[in-house]
């Protein structure tokens, strides 16, 4: 069946949600997900969005781009981070007025809670930047989005599979996607397609992201000759419960938590003097592993402790409840009395589709632009967190270039008309899908998943080093020829999951080898990406972005250079 829209999005998170409310004034707007809409990843986001609104204390959006340039160890794009900062209490306001509610000072005013790495006067002590709706941010701006949506006559394929991107000559001119309630495939057919499917969390066994994570848009755009960039910062959040890996938001520190070694010591006195517990990401996940690699783990054991216990009853209950009741849950214990355990979990990918500040994808280090094909929020890489994002800026990213792309694609369509395609263009999925059901191989999907994920946790997570690395590389192209002898056990055609996670496999498979081999290549550390061999930032040889093409001898990496307007880079301490 081949239907025609304007516009084609991938993706019901925030990013794409921001992106139909945008243009479906002036244009047929289609919505696919593979989930349905709300529950995307993006509403399990506790912690809140960034803005410099300074409704608690003093606050300013020049510091706000000092954190965030500093946090992202100098590799964000300054340029685009401004853009980012400058409009995020318009972000703000602009949710407030859609029916987000967010929680309150006692005047009235939003309320703002601290959270690591946001700071006042370029990084003298913390500030309260990230305003929230207790700790269901997530859930309640996703909710209020999708019935904005539905206001406005947004069309969605809930629980469709998009399974390829199809291009009328040079030009994405739409997608092919399978209905799980149905297993019809589909061709949809638009002037301009959005990616924003997400992150790739699920590459790794310990991971604070929902089953659909597995970078299935990243891929597709790699697949059909678009670089991915900088894929080796793969960021680890501090507190994932151990050991389960599901997240412990950073607002449990934000709101004064502490981590406590073996010893009881409060351990990141020593790594981050000034701001202790609310330093960046990726130096408190290395600081609690260093700790725990020095056998002050509780019990000798993988974690440490996150302590809540003086906070008292009262203030858990009212700002940190869905996180206290998580821990009640899944570990049977009271956050209000005992200490919570606590692991560094994969949380974010900072690198993906490569595109300009309007959404618009790049085809390579010449900005040149890939026609009909836009990606906004987790799978594009604009570049604002750079090296390591900080907390609470990526709901505000998904926001403001969600919104942007939006008007990106509704000033593109104007000019265009709909591609010449026919039922051929269905032809090479189609043919794909019938490889699948035919192959009788002895190989398992769950088997080889739980491979890649073990070999990305030892050899591609928050310590790495050139022998792990070349490892890692050879098993996952010996784990690709048995993907190739994967054999399909369900045979039905529809609500076939085991066709949609072989695709998701495949996916997992490539975008591994893409971290591992932007990882090998980055001889030196920064932000997330830490090499036990090259322990400095070395900015006279890496002050550069990474672009991995895919080529048929296999990966081909090359580099842009990093857009500085007003910091230069400095040591960074916290
Ligand atoms: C537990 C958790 C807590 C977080 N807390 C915060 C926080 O407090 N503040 C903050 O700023 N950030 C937070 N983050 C990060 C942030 O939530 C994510 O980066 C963000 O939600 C990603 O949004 P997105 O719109 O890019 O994609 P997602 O919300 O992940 O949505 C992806 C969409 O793509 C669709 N999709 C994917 N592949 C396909 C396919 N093949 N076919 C069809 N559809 C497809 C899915 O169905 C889904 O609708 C948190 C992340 C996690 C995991």
């Amino acid at each position: 069946m081949i239907t025609q829209h304007d516009i084609v999005i991938v993706g019901a998170g925030l990013a794409g949600l921001r992106a139909a409310v945008e243009c479906v004034d002036q244009a047929d707007v289609a919505v696919v997900s593979k989930v349905f809409p709300t529950r995307s990843h993006s509403g399990a986001a506790q912690g809140g969005i960034t803005a410099s609104l300074g409704n608690e204390e003093e606050d300013h959006w020049e510091w706000h781009l000092f954190d965030t340039v500093k946090g992202s160890d100098y590799l964000g794009d300054q340029d685009a981070v401004e853009i980012m900062v400058r409009d995020a209490p318009r972000v703000i306001y602009e949710l407030e007025h859609m029916g987000v509610p967010f929680s309150r000072t006692p005047e009235g005013k939003i309320a703002q809670r601290n959270f690591g790495g946001h700071t006042r006067d370029y990084g003298k002590k913390p500030v309260k930047r990230a305003c929230y709706a207790a700790d269901r941010t997530g859930r309640v701006v996703l909710d209020t989005l999708y019935d904005q949506c539905l206001r406005h006559q947004v069309k969605f394929y809930s629980e469709n599979y998009v399974l390829s991107l199809v291009f009328d000559g040079k030009r994405c001119a739409g997608v092919v996607t399978y209905d799980l309630a149905t297993g019809e495939l589909h061709l949809l057919q638009a002037k301009a397609v959005l990616l924003a499917t997400g992150g790739c969390g699920r590459i790794y066994k310990t991971t604070s992201n929902g089953f659909a994570s597995t970078g299935d848009g990243i891929h597709l755009a790699y697949q059909s000759g678009i670089p991915l960039e900088d894929m080796e910062f793969i960021q680890f959040h501090p507190t994932g419960l151990y050991p389960l890996g599901i997240l412990v938001s950073e607002a449990a520190r934000g709101e004064g938590g502490f981590l406590r070694n073996r010893l009881g010591e409060r351990f990141m006195e020593r790594y981050a003097p000034m701001v202790k517990d609310l330093a960046a990401r990726d130096v408190v996940s290395r600081a609690i592993l260093t700790e725990i690699r020095e056998g002050k783990g509780i019990s000798g054991r993988g974690y440490v402790h996150l302590d809540l216990t003086h906070l008292g009853e009262e203030k858990i209950q009212e700002r940190l409840w869905e996180i206290a009741s998580f821990v009640r849950i899944y570990l049977g214990i009271d956050p209000v009395y005992d200490p919570i355990p606590v692991q560094p979990t994969c949380h974010y990918v900072m690198g993906g589709i490569p595109t300009d500040v309007d959404g618009r994808v790049l085809m390579d280090e010449k900005g040149t632009i890939a026609q009909g094909l836009f990606a906004a929020g987790e799978c594009a890489c604009v570049s604002v967190h750079g090296a390591n994002r900080l907390g609470c800026n990526s709901l505000l990213d998904l926001l403001v270039f969600g919104r942007r792309s939006g008007l990106a694609m509704k000033q593109a369509i104007s000019k265009v008309e709909h591609g010449t395609l026919t039922k051929d263009s269905l032809r090479a999925t189609e043919e794909k899908i019938k490889k699948f059901f035919n192959v009788r191989g002895k190989e398992k999907i769950g088997e080889i998943r739980q491979r890649i994920q073990l070999l990305m946790m030892e050899k591609g997570s928050v310590f790495r080093n050139e022998e792990g690395l070349k490892k890692g590389i050879e098993e996952i192209r010996s784990l690709m020829e048995h993907y190739k002898n994967i054999g399909a056990v369900d045979k039905r055609k529809a609500f076939n999951f085991e066709l949609m996670e072989a695709m998701e496999l495949g996916h997992q498979l490539s975008l591994s080898e893409v971290i591992l081999f932007s990882a090998l290549h980055r001889r030196e550390s920064r932000g997330a990406h830490y090499r036990e061999d090259f322990p400095v930032r070395a900015d006279r040889y890496f002050l550069k972005h990474t672009l991995v093409f895919q080529t048929p001898k296999g990966p081909d990496i090359r580099y842009k250079p990093v857009k500085i307007t007003r910091f230069q880079p400095e040591a960074r301490v916290y």
